[in-house]
């Protein structure tokens, strides 16, 4: 099974994803096909700290944001599985 990552581009911003083996990375976005640019995204508490560092705002309401979206998934995911059930 090949794990699917996701990446980041620095050139357009935007998250895209990509199925490779553990030891390979990618250095092109499949996007707007840059090279150098884009990095690896780790989880989402990688974001959070990204933002943290690079926003004004206390470090302890954007936690709280992040906390919010991911009980949000959470909530989500559940009532999706749910539908699969019945
Ligand atoms: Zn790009």
């Amino acid at each position: 099974m090949v794990p699917l990552y996701e990446y980041h581009c620095l050139t357009c911003q935007e998250n895209f994803t990509f199925r490779h083996s553990y030891k390979e990375t990618i250095s092109e976005c499949h996007l707007c096909k840059s090279t150098g640019c884009v990095e690896k995204v780790l989880s989402k508490a990688n974001i959070v700290l990204k933002k943290a560092l690079s926003s004004k705002e206390p470090i302890g309401q954007i936690t709280n944001e992040s906390i919010n979206d991911a009980r949000q998934d959470l909530e989500i995911q559940k009532k999706e599985l749910k539908k699969k059930n019945k």
